[in-house]
């Protein structure tokens, strides 16, 4: 453990600390580290997203193949690709939300 000076009110403070004890300003290192965590989770929400899409459109088209387009589960698996739009949608919106 070593002494580092906090670089909002130049106390000393431990290396290990997350937080200056004396100003609560948030120390080195810490930062990109949390948008690292933010962006797999966006990354996470990316894949959900597109499972999502991928599964539904396949829905959609094999149930379209098997029995027409009245049937109820062709909406069903039009309904899961859109939710899976979505989710990439706000995937893409919550990474520039987080690297703006
Ligand atoms: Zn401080």
């Amino acid at each position: 453990m070593s002494l580092i000076s906090c670089s909002e009110c130049k106390k000393e403070v431990s290396n290990k600390a997350n937080v200056c004890p004396h100003c609560g300003n948030p120390l080195n290192g810490n930062e990109p580290i949390e948008i690292e965590l933010t962006n797999k989770r966006w990354k996470w929400f990316k894949l959900f997203g597109w499972l999502l899409f991928i599964l539904g459109l396949y829905m959609s088209l094999g149930f379209a193949h098997a029995g027409g387009f009245s049937n109820p589960m062709v909406g069903l698996g039009i309904f899961v690709a859109f939710v899976g739009f979505v989710f990439l949608l706000i995937a893409k919106f919550g990474s520039w939300w987080t690297n703006r």
